[in-house]
């Protein structure tokens, strides 16, 4: 593959292992799992250590397995660099301890991932003042920001209502203030959407989910689009101010947070979500045409109270996801009309797995009031639009014919 000639997405995350040497012209990127990398020449090594040579030291700050990973998450995004951590929540973890700083102020979105939004309330609790408002009318955003504000962080579409954040308007106010511009685009996926599009500085994705996309792997990773200019951000350590201007934040995120913190990513899962990236495009048309279809089935059924999924046009963003993405993605969620216990629903379902995922091969369900946002009570869910009978689906790549038929027949006669 000739590495400047553009190739379509599949294409280049199929054939990137080999822009660099592969060992014995091993067609994957070999496990490696030495956690040390000796050198014959120990002035070499000191020019390893200090920055001078390329090289890895120790598995923490690096690992070949999964620097050809991160190779390849950097090409999807079309990033500038790329790190990879042991999970997503590293991810996102390592950006704030790693960039923030005690007084900071930091604007979230209150529709986050239940964990992530969990993770922002320790670090409100911890000296940085952080406020989460409805993002999805950048007015709100606007309104939230103060002198002090470093951060704004957001994900494309929600989960598990789907709303979707006001993404290109929220970009060019952070462009305009020089605020670092933050975007979870776990739920879209870079096949569906590059935040860099609507100006993020750095994007988070969880590759535990469409990336791997078989539930056997946990990961994730940052990627630095280059578009932020790291003159304007404050907390830069001097130390990083050595490397060029577009390298001053990932270089003390890498330091910072994967040296000082070390959530690596092992080989291992690096390996297993490298497969699985090969057959991301295959697998995200699939989910959303299934999607798609299930939404569509529940919605026309007068026993469903509600749908929630982009790709219907009762969606209240669905022109705005329309114009974004590639298509609506893989996740849904619904509500049941009064008299169908939303448990009972679950339980006559035959091929839909009631477990917490998403962006797996299969099908998963769950009820949300009861299980993931069952810890931050009624008042809160209903301020947040969670009915108590949601359900929400991770649409996998069954056939769509099954998925329809199962998800009809768990309604009753
Ligand atoms: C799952 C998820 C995460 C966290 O990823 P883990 O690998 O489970 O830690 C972060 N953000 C979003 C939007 C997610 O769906």
């Amino acid at each position: 593959m000739n590495d400047s000639k553009k190739y379509g997405f599949t294409t280049t995350i199929l054939h990137s292992d080999r822009q660099k040497s592969i060992e014995h012209g091993s067609l994957h990127k070999p496990i490696h799992t030495s956690v040390a990398f000796g050198y014959r020449d120990a002035r070499e090594l000191a020019a390893v250590f200090q920055g001078k040579t390329p090289g890895y030291r120790y598995g923490r700050q690096g690992n070949p397995t999964v620097s050809a990973l991160e190779d390849k998450i950097n090409r999807m995004e079309e990033g500038l660099a790329t790190l990879c951590f042991s999970t997503g929540m590293a991810a996102i973890g390592a950006l704030a301890q790693a960039l923030l700083r005690d007084g900071d102020h930091v604007v979230v979105s209150s529709f986050l991932f239940g964990n992530t939004n969990s993770l922002w309330q320790t670090v409100n609790a911890q000296g940085c003042d952080v406020s989460f408002v409805d993002a999805t009318d950048v007015a709100n955003v606007e309104a939230a920001l103060t002198p002090a504000t470093r951060i704004v962080f957001v994900e494309t579409i929600a989960n598990p209502r789907t709303q979707i954040a006001d993404l290109a308007r929220i970009g060019e106010l952070c462009r305009q203030r020089g605020i670092l511009y933050v975007v979870d685009n776990t739920m879209t996926s870079p096949y569906l959407f590059r935040p860099r599009q609507v100006g993020a500085g750095l994007v988070v994705n969880a590759l535990t989910k469409s990336i791997g996309g078989h539930g056997n792997a946990l990961g994730g990773a940052l990627t630095d689009t280059g578009l932020y200019d790291w003159s304007r951000y404050p907390n830069i350590h001097d130390n990083y101010k050595r490397n060029q201007v577009q390298q001053w934040g990932i270089s003390q995120v890498r330091a910072k947070a994967l040296r000082d913190f070390g959530a690596a990513l092992g080989p291992e899962a690096a390996h297993h979500i490298a497969v699985g990236a090969e057959t991301m495009a295959l697998r995200l048309e699939r989910e959303c045409a299934n999607a798609l279809a299930l939404a569509q089935m529940l919605q026309a059924d007068e026993r469903v109270a509600a749908v929630h999924y982009p790709g219907l046009p009762t969606h209240p963003q669905h022109a705005l996801a329309k114009d974004l993405f590639r298509a609506f993605g893989g996740l849904f969620s619904f509500e049941l009309k009064e008299g169908i216990d939303c448990f009972d629903y679950l339980n006559r379902l035959k091929l839909a797995i009631p477990a917490s995922n998403l962006g797996d091969t299969r099908t998963l369900v769950i009820p949300v009031a009861h299980t993931i946002f069952y810890e931050m009570g009624a008042e809160r869910r209903a301020s947040m639009g969670i009915a108590e009978s949601l359900i929400r689906v991770s649409v996998g790549i069954e056939d769509p014919a099954d998925l329809v038929e199962d998800f009809r027949q768990a309604l009753g006669t």
